[in-house]
């Protein structure tokens, strides 16, 4: 009986470990950002962080590749999970890959912040949309989450304008059936269909620096990726994900994670360059690349 008690004790133990949550700035705006405990408040590479143009260094990768991001995705579902909505059950595997990608990367879970949790030269934008995605060599994200290069989390951020975004639009309608706290964590089906490069601006200009998951366990095995173009969302838009419960009659009005330090990382800024018969032709490989250079050179003689 008292072995019993003692796990049961441990259980609880556990479950209130697990328990984690935001300010309540509705309530007092000077709330301090509680502690998460672990590496979320002793890492060294944590996120989010304030992305500069001046600060960042100049990088030039390959276009990044993306597969299967333009497919009608018909039976997505969403879930309160008390901290964020988030969006799972895509009908084929959507890999990102090239840029500075040392891997595949395949689409987990997409989800939002309000507001953004990255700012960009110290702006906060209404909205933050992170589509999480697995390194093809982990079978899953909690492995995934013990290496530096397990997951890349691509970020978009959503600027205010009187245009309602239908993208957004697709998610929000079926919103009221995952709202309340009764339906934390009960998975809801989304009734339109919505193809997740709908959420994403063009993709020639991003930051791209290695971070952490900005929820706990802040796992530092993040390559983000951070797009500079952003798309608009209405501010009416926004409030309707501030009405989801994340306890009763508790609204969560911000899921956004306090800024994090630098520490002297190299924030990248990409700008891809417009593709030119120059990048197709380098991608034929050196020895070719070598004979064009030899061809040309000889012309100019
Ligand atoms: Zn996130």
């Amino acid at each position: 009986m008292h072995f019993l008690a003692v796990i049961a004790c441990c259980l609880l133990a556990l479950s209130a470990a697990s328990e984690w949550g935001y300010p309540d700035l509705d309530n007092n705006q000077d709330e301090a950002f509680p502690k998460w405990g672990g590496l979320c408040d002793n890492g060294k590479k944590q996120s989010p962080i304030n992305l500069h143009v001046k600060g960042a260094l100049k990088g030039e990768f390959s276009a990044l590749k993306f597969e299967n991001f333009d497919e009608e995705q018909g039976s997505l579902q969403m879930v309160n999970n008390g901290h964020s909505i988030q969006l799972s059950g895509f009908a084929h595997d959507l890999t990102l890959s090239g840029g500075g990608l040392v891997s595949d990367y395949v689409v987990e879970q997409i989800h939002m912040h309000w507001w953004s949790e990255h700012t960009i030269n110290d702006i906060r934008y209404p909205l933050e949309v992170h589509i999480v995605h697995r390194n093809k060599i982990y079978p899953n994200m909690s492995m995934a989450a013990n290496f530096k290069d397990g997951i890349t989390v691509l970020g978009v951020l959503y600027h205010v304008s009187n245009t309602p975004n239908e993208a957004i639009d697709s998610i929000i309608k079926s919103l009221d059936s995952v709202k309340s706290y009764e339906r934390i964590n009960i998975p809801a089906h989304i009734e339109d269909s919505l193809a997740v490069d709908d959420l994403v601006p063009s993709v020639d200009t991003y930051f791209t620096y290695a971070g952490s998951l900005t929820t706990p366990t802040c796992a530092e095995a993040v390559t983000w990726i951070v797009l500079t173009n952003t798309f608009p969302v209405t501010l009416d838009q926004v409030n309707q994900f501030k009405e989801i419960e994340y306890e009763k009659d508790k609204q969560l009005h911000n899921n956004y994670r306090e800024l994090q330090s630098e520490n002297n990382r190299a924030v990248v800024l990409v700008v891809q360059q417009e593709r030119s018969s120059a990048d197709q032709l380098s991608t034929l490989g050196m020895g070719l690349t070598l004979l064009l250079g030899l061809a040309v050179h000889k012309f100019q003689l």
